[in-house]
């Protein structure tokens, strides 16, 4: 593969369990560019608040607490370590209790403004594969390349389900559709970075794809500058 113009943007939005941050992580690599999980920057903020026992409809203090905070995300290994404030928070923001909590820290506006401050931050010195709910639509509107992904719900609690598995947590599968499908219903009902697609975003319903299907079909609409294709 030939060198790569650094400023690459490439925005991949879709709902939990869309397969989006696998695939992410692979075209990242594949084109020598950063990966940026900015779910994974709610959640450390969210772990913070309530380590804090803020009161999480307190607006307010869960703004001021965004812009006193750093979330930086770092590869070591072939693994993401998402350091807050210089703890490395990887381990503890994938649980379900953290999970359900996210939703009341992502819809605070003065939380998105620095959340989408700091990932553009990133994203326009690098170039960047970003993945999350409002990509295409807020943080990145004129990204080179835009994807949502999505697949049926019950194949993606099957997903999340297998993933929990693998790091130990045994959790119900219906619990986990409960929690994916409320999940959903709060992400597209917010007022501020909701989760949509942007109207040029290319759409890819993962439901009876493989990791490899997805990542060769998102790769296959990327054109590095000054090359033809990627393989
Ligand atoms: O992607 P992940 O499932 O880790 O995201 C966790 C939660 O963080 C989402 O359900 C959503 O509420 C929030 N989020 C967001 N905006 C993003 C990424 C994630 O609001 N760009």
């Amino acid at each position: 593969m030939g060198k790569i113009h650094k400023q690459l943007v490439i925005a991949i939005d879709g709902p939990a369990g869309s397969g989006k941050s696998t695939v992410s992580k692979i075209i990242a690599q594949k084109l020598g560019l950063m990966y940026i999980d900015t779910g994974a920057m709610y959640r450390a903020l969210t772990l913070k608040a309530v380590r804090q026992n803020l009161d999480l409809r307190d607006e307010k203090a869960l703004a001021k607490l965004a812009c006193s905070t750093r979330v930086d995300l770092e590869e070591e290994g072939g693994s993401l370590k998402v350091v807050l404030d210089g703890e490395d928070v990887a381990s503890l923001i994938r649980t379900p209790e953290l999970t359900n909590n996210v939703k009341y820290i992502a819809c605070v506006p003065g939380v998105r403004k620095e959340m989408v401050k700091s990932q553009r931050s990133i994203g326009e010195r690098l170039g960047a594969v970003l993945e999350g709910r409002d990509i295409g639509t807020v943080v990145f509107p004129d990204a080179d390349y835009k994807f949502y992904l999505d697949a049926d719900a019950d194949e993606r609690a099957r997903r999340r389900h297998k993933e929990l598995a693998k790091t130990g947590m045994n959790v119900n599968l219906n619990e986990l559709k409960k929690d994916v499908l409320s999940r959903d219903e709060s992400d597209m009902k917010r007022s501020v970075g909701a989760l949509k697609k942007a109207p040029d975003a290319i759409f890819i319903d993962t439901t009876d794809l493989t990791i490899d299907d997805v990542t060769e079909k998102v790769l296959s609409y990327i054109k590095v500058r000054g090359e033809d294709s990627i393989s």
